[in-house]
């Protein structure tokens, strides 16, 4: 991404807060303003001081001709110059702090607006996106890089901006005392924006590497908390601690060369704030010995020129670090901004074409549905990496069935043949590369995204739950639901009895003080949950390899009672379950091999018939304990 663009889409998210953005700009003003008075009732007393040593040396030069009563005498002036003084420092300090708190809240704000809109675009990127990047990557981006676009905000946009207004007011200042001299204490200048050019130039690649090996770095930690048991059962500590090793040596062999290139440049610009000092004292002097009358200056005026200078080097250092973190920060907001970016392979159509408000009935049909997963892109550490299309190995291949309202299909075939993947077709985690899938004669594309999801209750293979109470995990399609229905959800997924065991039944928080489910309860809460939702399609994937055969059938029965009129894919291996489906599809290699009712391909020789017959013969064998499978 273009600086240009990078700094333009940054302004346009502190200007989009100008608002919140105003108080601090009008403090600024107001402490650079009581700072620059302060300075000046400064140099009045040394001339005060100067004057009454040496009456030849010139009187101090009262602004606006406000000079203190003759009465007060030399005392009296000086005591009400460093009162003054001392009130303009309170007032300063007070302004510093009003202005602190202003900053913070447009930064805050800004950064809120951020962290919010990379939540909702994650919330709908498509599932191929999570497939082709990293956890570990992406929860960096939102934690690191907001927080070094907040840094960017907080030093270029606001920091830089208070530099600005010091610089214009104080130079305004100075050129009106004393051109001359005032360009003389530029001559450095050049120099230091000589160096901040070629230091941005080094370090925005370095910086850029920096946050790709921290990237790594976290997705090492997550892999060690979530693969835990793994590398346990497998004694692989040792080598993943060598590996992390070694990752985090380049990580700070990388932070080393970085501060190699900070080395360089910042005690440069230190030097040229001293070196600007030397030219003030030794022209300055000139000048005060010439006197303003000679075109010179008064000692007192050299004096506020030195205090705006030391304020000004204060500036110039914040306008160095800024530089110093700018690439960083950059790295970080092109990362976010390249986030947002990222474009919506999925979302709902401009006109939608759903049924309006008609009910839905829950028809699917796939026509000639061909999908590839995206290959993994080898740089996925690239946030703007784009995963392309694999057709050469497709998932799905020229799928095409058509299955009527309330009908209960089943997906059977060995692993890999594609039944997950078709089942995600149903409400759009994926779109067909070609073909088109149909519900209620309106292509899947077509339908409102929301209202399509809706209508589709899902049960996946991994039994995820929120780490929240049983009743909020079940209810969490409908919030608004009643216990009773909750209830009835759960009595339908036969998990009565987890409730029942747990602490605090229905608000026991999963998760909570040792309250850990086993796979299979797990499970079954995911099936109550879909089941609240009484969708008019229902697909369970697997939704229940992990509860027993015995519960299984009676999940079955009531899955039976609560789906009736309504169209259910299930992807099972047991033959009672098979044998309840309308239909069954069989799939191999991405391809339909078969389709027709359990007792149809029993009559047929194929894939089908030969493992229901093993799964017939294992349960003769192990009578009451089928756990074999039909068609894998
Ligand atoms: P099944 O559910 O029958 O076990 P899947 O639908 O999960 O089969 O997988 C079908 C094929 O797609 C397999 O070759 C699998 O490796 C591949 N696949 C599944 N999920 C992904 C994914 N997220 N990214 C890439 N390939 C995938």
């Amino acid at each position: 991404m273009p600086l240009g663009v990078l700094l333009r889409r940054l302004a346009g998210l502190a200007w989009a807060h100008r608002r919140v953005a105003l108080p601090s700009a009008l403090l600024t003003v107001c402490v650079q303003a009581l700072m620059l008075a302060m300075y000046t009732g400064q140099g009045l007393a040394i001339d005060h001081i100067r004057h009454r040593i040496d009456p030849d040396a010139p009187a101090p030069h009262w602004p606006m001709g406000i000079a203190p009563p003759e009465a007060w005498g030399f005392m009296g002036a000086l005591t009400a110059l460093g009162l003054g003084v001392l009130f303009l420092s309170v007032g300063a300090a007070l302004a510093r702090f009003a202005l602190r708190v202003a900053d913070e809240r447009f930064v805050q704000t800004c950064v809120v607006d951020l962290r919010v809109r990379l939540y909702d675009k994650l919330q709908r990127l498509s599932f191929t996106w999570f497939d082709t990047h990293d956890t570990g990557q992406v929860i960096n981006r939102i934690t690191g890089d907001t927080q070094a676009v907040r840094g960017f905000i907080q030093g270029v946009m606001v920091r830089s901006v208070v530099a600005l207004v010091t610089l214009v007011v104080f130079l305004a200042f100075m050129v009106s005392t004393h051109t001359g001299l005032t360009l003389a204490c530029l001559a450095f200048v050049p120099v230091q924006v000589g160096a901040m050019w070629v230091y941005g130039r080094v370090s925005k690649p370095q910086f850029l590497e920096q946050s790709r090996l921290t990237d790594r770095l976290v997705k090492n930690f997550q892999e060690a908390i979530a693969g835990v048991r793994v590398i346990r059962a497998f004694g692989q500590e040792r080598r993943r601690l060598s590996v992390f090793d070694e990752h985090s040596a380049r990580a700070r062999d990388q932070r080393i060369g970085i501060a190699k290139t900070q080395g360089v440049y910042q005690p440069l610009t230190q030097a040229c704030g001293e070196w600007t000092l030397a030219v003030l004292l030794l022209y300055g002097g000139w000048l005060v010995l010439n006197g303003p009358a000679e075109g010179g200056i008064a000692l007192g005026t050299l004096w506020v020129f030195r205090g705006l200078l030391g304020h000004l080097a204060g500036q110039v250092q914040a306008i160095l670090e800024i530089i110093a973190s700018g690439p960083e920060a950059l790295a970080g907001a092109e990362r976010v901004f390249r986030l947002l970016d990222e474009p919506l392979t999925i979302d709902s159509p401009k006109e939608p074409l759903a049924p309006e408000g008609a009910p839905v009935r829950g028809a699917v049909e796939f026509k000639n549905v061909t999908f590839a997963y995206p290959a993994r892109s080898k740089d996925a550490d690239d946030a703007g990496s784009h995963a392309t299309g694999a057709l050469d190995r497709p998932a799905l291949v020229d799928v095409s069935f058509r299955v009527e309202a309330g009908e209960t299909v089943a997906v059977v075939g060995p692993t890999g043949s594609g039944k997950s993947t078709l089942l995600s077709l149903i409400a759009r985690f994926h779109d067909p590369q070609v073909g088109s899938v149909v519900i209620d004669g309106v292509d899947a594309k077509r339908w409102q995204l929301e209202a399509l999801r809706h209508a589709v209750g899902y049960v996946f293979q991994e039994p995820f739950l929120f780490s929240n109470t049983i009743r909020n995990n079940v209810a969490y399609a409908v919030p608004g639901a009643g216990d009773e229905d909750v209830t009835r959800a759960i009595a339908s997924a036969e998990a009565l009895d987890v409730v029942r065991e747990a602490p605090k039944g229905l608000d026991t928080v999963i998760g909570e003080r040792g309250v850990s489910l086993s796979g299979g309860q797990r499970q079954r809460l995911t099936i109550a949950r879909a089941l609240l939702l009484r969708p008019p399609i229902l697909v369970l994937d697997d939704a229940t390899g992990s509860v027993d055969a015995v519960t299984e059938s009676a999940i079955q029965r009531a899955l039976d009672r609560e789906m009736a009129g309504r169209t259910t894919f299930i992807v099972a291996h047991r033959l009672s379950t098979l044998r309840r489906a309308d239909r069954v599809i069989v799939l191999e290699h991405g391809r339909i091999v078969d389709i027709g009712t359990h007792d149809e391909l029993m009559n047929r020789p194929g894939h089908y018939r030969a493992a229901a017959l093993i799964q017939l013969s294992l349960d003769d064998d192990e009578p009451g304990a089928s756990h074999g499978e039909a068609a894998a």
